[in-house]
């Protein structure tokens, strides 16, 4: 029986090579989805643990956040970096809800069901998410979800139109930028809340910022944010 389970997982991996996102390594061990390599060399920040970290700090003086970390530092060139692209551009669902999965782990000494009532994934522009198919930061909630068992709604928090050239402006102009594109729906859903805001990179803060500051000029009783990796 267990001869016959190896040449069905032997076959499989001949057909259908599983492939590290990360390192892009054949994986031995089909229940992975990540190298035990790459699991290793993520780049914890611990920011979560640390009150004043510098996720928190890209915040001061904007809006009023109880908290805010992102579990990963994002460095180019590293298999964090490919994970990401995987999640984001190649379709792999399962690999998102699986690093949601992590963060939740992360995040389980500060975050329970008693201290976050919600949770909101950054917003993706309605077009991007159709063509993607789903938005990157709705898969880390369902895997954070899994652990930390505290709800999510991607329904209330919407992209009004595309900031594609983002990029290619200043710091300051970004900031200003972003004011007006998001729109809250289903207001009552956040009032008196506690929400905690999930996004897959924080690079200024700039977006997640807006949409803070509009849930709590909506009546939520706190934002909280955090990310799966930072650029700083
Ligand atoms: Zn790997």
């Amino acid at each position: 029986m267990a001869l016959a389970t190896d040449l069905k997982e032997a076959l499989l991996h001949l057909f259908f090579p599983q492939i590290c996102p990360g390192c892009q390594s054949d994986l031995v061990n089909h229940q992975q989805l990540i190298c035990a390599d790459c699991m290793q060399s993520l780049p914890c920040t611990g920011f979560q643990e640390m009150a004043g970290n510098p996720v928190e700090k890209l915040f001061w003086g904007r809006s009023v956040i109880q908290h805010a970390s992102s579990i990963f530092y994002f460095i180019p060139g590293t298999p964090l970096q490919q994970i990401i692209h995987h999640i984001k551009y190649k379709n792999n669902a399962m690999l998102g809800i699986y690093m949601g999965s992590i963060m939740g782990t992360a995040l389980k000494n500060i975050f329970s069901p008693t201290t976050i009532d919600l949770m909101i994934p950054m917003p993706l522009h309605p077009i991007k998410e159709n063509r993607r198919g789903y938005n990157q930061a709705s898969l880390l909630c369902e895997g954070i979800s899994d652990v930390l068992h505290i709800p999510y709604r991607n329904d209330v928090l919407i992209r009004q139109f595309n900031t594609a050239t983002q990029t290619k402006k200043s710091r300051i102009a970004r900031w200003e930028n972003v004011a007006d594109v998001f729109e809250l729906h289903k207001t009552s859903s956040i009032q008196h809340k506690h929400i905690l805001l999930i996004d897959d990179v924080i690079t200024t803060g700039a977006s997640t910022d807006a949409c803070a500051e509009m849930l709590l000029k909506k009546e939520a009783a706190s934002v909280s944010i955090c990310s799966l990796a930072c650029t700083m």
